[in-house]
């Protein structure tokens, strides 16, 4: 057993967390997942045998899993602080999230958000990162070189390692862009790779439709609005990140029962993916608050120090270890320590 366990399990353990929680216990944890596992569908992401194990642990450990809403009903004072509170979100809205995932909380009977990208619930597109990773996987060239905005790309794509840091580099680059960009480098890709790019998504990148979302609405599921087209915000113009965020609330509004009233930025870093103009848009269209990815505690202590309108998530982590140190505060501590 590595020294890093022992450490974490002793800071975990009952006598330590009973001087510890009482301290911390308002606290609250809000997790992002994405993509999940799953052979039926291709496709590789969080494991739903860790996630229930997960959930278990919470509910033996006297975490309260509630909803994003009832957490920032909350957060802005309609409701009393809520003590030791995880809430959970999934970002976007693919097929295997519905599959795997939203059974997993069913199963449990956990409430979970997920963020929806409108457009690609309608079936009538696909993310762009998606056609990204589809041109890069499906292309027989060993390699490509172009000349882009000004720059040189070059990379090798004859391999699965190579592949996939060429599609990490291209998505990664792409989050500068806005989309009438990212699209004219996916049609650049698509004629040098020779890789056509089909108007219905392959299974692994589609998302679940809207009768599907309606069906989970029913078993603990809600949705919030997470753009129609899933752009960088800071890096589009007034009109399209203003259209974005509205139309893609209304649209939730017309094809959901119960829908969320906080908005989650595509991308989600404050001051780079999205800025205090697009903030103001979010607050117009009548949402209470939005979530971030950055990694941070949500502090219902001090909820008049919160910004309602970028409040932080941590990434679902991919082992026990690292779950347990974000649930029992501990990346708290080592910040207040740092
Ligand atoms: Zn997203």
């Amino acid at each position: 057993m590595s020294l890093k366990k022992h450490v974490i399990d002793f800071l975990c353990s009952r006598p330590v967390q009973s001087f510890i929680n009482p301290r911390l216990k308002y606290n609250a944890v809000i997790f992002m997942l994405h993509r999940f596992t799953s052979e039926n569908l291709t496709t590789h992401g969080h494991d739903p045998e860790l996630l229930a194990e997960c959930i278990a642990y919470l509910k033996s450990n006297g975490r309260n899993i509630v909803s994003l809403d009832e957490l920032f009903l909350s957060l802005t004072q309609q409701s009393d602080p809520i003590e030791n509170a995880v809430v959970f979100t999934v970002d976007d809205g693919f097929l295997d999230q519905a599959e795997v995932c939203a059974q997993t909380f069913k199963n449990f009977t956990c409430p979970v958000t997920v963020c929806i990208v409108n457009q690609l619930i309608s079936q009538t597109y696909w993310l762009a990162e998606s056609r990204i990773a589809y041109i890069l996987e499906s292309t027989c060239k060993p390699d490509i070189e172009f000349y882009f905005n000004q720059r040189q790309f070059n990379f090798e794509v004859s391999n699965s390692k190579d592949r996939f840091s060429a599609i990490k580099e291209l998505v990664f680059y792409c989050k500068s862009l806005p989309l009438d960009k990212v699209e004219q480098l996916i049609c650049i890709l698509s004629t040098e790779l020779k890789v056509e790019v089909p108007n219905q998504a392959p299974v692994a990148y589609r998302g679940m439709d809207w009768q599907t979302v309606r069906a989970l609405e029913g078993h603990g599921v809600t949705f919030c609005a997470h753009t129609e087209t899933h752009p960088a915000l800071s890096a589009e113009s007034d009109e399209r990140s203003r259209k974005e965020i509205l139309e893609s609330f209304q649209d939730l509004k017309c094809n959901t029962s119960n829908p969320s009233r906080v908005f989650c930025y595509p991308t989600g870093r404050p001051n780079i993916d999205y800025t205090d103009r697009d903030i103001q848009y979010v607050e117009e269209a009548g949402f209470v608050g939005a979530l971030s990815s950055i990694p941070g505690y949500v502090d219902l202590t001090h909820r008049n120090l919160v910004n309602v309108f970028s409040v932080p998530r941590f990434s679902f982590p991919d082992n026990m270890l690292d779950f347990k140190q974000v649930v029992h505060h501990l990346e708290f501590i080592k910040d207040q320590l740092r």
